[in-house]
């Protein structure tokens, strides 16, 4: 599958979409210098490479620093996770209390659907959702 519009396929952003909307959390890897990078692009941040590849996220990362947002009904959790593949992703952290949500924090990607399909966060460690 061709992830570059110039040879006629989707652009990275539908790419991504589409495997979301399927449970499917994938990364891109460069093929020049094996950097990982999100969101999508056309090419790698750390090289300006376009040679890059698709491959399923281990869904495994740390908080690297978390807000909670505080609203009249509601207060959520805004995170910046990093993952084990080296990418640096914003998303939430669930299934503990927003104030909870702890700097190194192991964390595990699952994919809810509200109803669009997202990627969101939970403890390695108990807090289930
Ligand atoms: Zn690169």
């Amino acid at each position: 599958m061709s992830t570059d519009p110039r040879f006629g396929g989707p652009g990275p952003d539908e790419v991504w979409r589409t495997a979301l909307d399927e449970g499917r959390f994938l990364l891109q890897h460069c093929r020049t210098c094996h950097a990982c990078r999100f969101p999508p692009a056309m090419v790698c941040g750390a090289c300006g490479s376009s040679d890059l590849e698709w491959k399923e996220a281990s869904g495994s990362g740390k908080v690297y620093s978390a807000t909670t947002v505080r609203e009249r009904d509601n207060s959520y959790n805004v995170s910046l996770i990093d993952l084990a593949e080296g990418a640096r992703m914003m998303s939430s952290v669930g299934g503990v209390a927003p104030d909870e949500v702890r700097i190194g924090m192991e964390v595990r990607a699952r994919i809810v659907r509200e109803p669009e399909a997202i990627v969101l966060f939970e403890p390695k460690e108990g807090g289930a959702w």
